[in-house]
């Protein structure tokens, strides 16, 4: 092959690579790696690579003439061809630092997927070597931070918009059993003892941006209906969501659980006004003082001291209350009330004065409560 032509096919060949590295599309299966320090420094001045080996390749050749006889014409050529090649590797080493130099100008093309939040983002896992705490089942959804999109409970990002803020979201709009309900004109039966397995845990707090979050250690269950249910989370919203008979309440704490195959089961504990709660004072000595930063408590919870004496309840098939609204969650809010002082409530409404969904349509649902 010529000198010429070589440097030529070089030179088709790394414009053609360069394009395709300069390109927003990211590579279907290998992420789009982000220039190097290295590669900054090398955009800047000549890619030594490019200009060594077109220089080599002239070297070499004009190594091998030198062996053999050359004439004076044949000299001419040779010089003029080192000096084309030369001339040309000097192009391409232009136009490569015009394409680093575009690159670099470039946001950069995640190929990750989009910052869907899920309990095994670093917000779930405790961040300090101090705290070993695990959330009780990592795979859980995680209620408040499923969205990918931002939402709120006013403005435009409020709930009536929760469905079109994403596909994702779609069941919010469009799904025909959603919570929160005003649990009313449910049937009274004989409803299976709902049994709380709860011990003492470690735990952290974390404001998402929506609710404050306690995120439970492992080894908490509740057993309803020939199934156990693990843990994963609590948190609060003001006022309660779910009304009964029309009647809602301060607040209410949503403990979140997960089976084994992934079905989720809610169980909700409505606030009223009274005696000061020991186990929500631990929760908030524990705020964090940064949103989206966890707090890992030196102390334990033992969650069993919150859960009313009494275990009657109510129980529908409902929805994630917050985006993406997803369904067939199992839904068990009990019939007592817990208590919180004055000034407990206060501390939450300071941080979230209203974050409650509008209540939802029953849409004919089944409904039932203890006798
Ligand atoms: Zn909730």
């Amino acid at each position: 092959m010529r000198r010429s032509d070589f440097v030529l096919a070089l030179f088709v060949s790394l414009l053609i690579g360069g394009s395709v590295l300069a390109s927003d599309e990211p590579a279907p299966s290998k992420p789009i790696k982000q220039a190097s320090a290295k590669e900054e420094a090398s955009a800047s001045g000549t890619p030594s690579f490019i200009s060594a080996s077109a220089k080599e390749e002239a070297k070499a050749a004009s190594k091998a003439l030198r062996g053999g006889r050359e004439s004076k014409a044949e000299k001419a050529e040779r010089l003029k061809e080192e000096q084309a090649a030369a001339e040309l590797a000097e192009k391409v080493a232009e136009k490569m630092a015009l394409i680093r130099k575009e690159r670099a100008a470039r946001p950069v093309v995640r190929t990750y997927a989009p910052p869907i939040r899920r309990p095994d983002s670093p917000d779930f896992k405790p961040k300090t070597a101090t705290s070993a705490i695990k959330p009780a089942n990592s795979s859980v959804t995680d209620e408040a931070h499923m969205a990918a999109v931002h939402w709120s409970y006013e403005g435009e990002a409020g709930p009536e918009s929760w469905g079109k803020l994403s596909p994702a979201n779609a069941k919010c709009d469009l799904g025909e059993r959603q919570s929160p309900i005003d649990i009313r004109d449910g049937i009274r039966v004989d409803l299976d003892p709902l049994s709380f397995d709860y011990k003492a845990s470690q735990f952290s707090v974390i404001d998402n941006g929506h609710t404050i979050q306690v995120n439970m250690g492992a080894g908490n269950y509740i057993n309803v209906s020939g199934r156990s249910y693990g843990l994963v989370q609590f948190h609060f919203h003001k006022p309660s969501e779910e009304r009964i008979n029309g009647r809602g309440s301060e607040m209410v704490l949503h403990l979140v659980h997960r089976d084994g195959s992934g079905k989720l089961a809610v169980v909700a504990l409505l606030v009223e006004r009274g005696k000061a709660n020991a186990l929500i004072q631990s929760v908030w000595n524990n705020l964090p003082l940064e949103k989206n930063e966890s707090v890992n408590a030196l102390s334990n919870m033992d969650l069993s001291q919150l859960i009313p004496k009494g275990r009657d309840y109510y129980t529908y098939m409902g929805s994630l209350t917050t985006p993406p609204c997803t369904e067939g969650v199992l839904w068990l809010v009990m019939k007592e009330n817990i208590e919180m002082s004055p000034e407990q409530i206060f501390i939450f409404s300071r941080l979230y004065p209203m974050n409650a969904r509008p209540i939802q349509k029953q849409a004919g649902r089944l409904i039932k409560e203890s006798n």
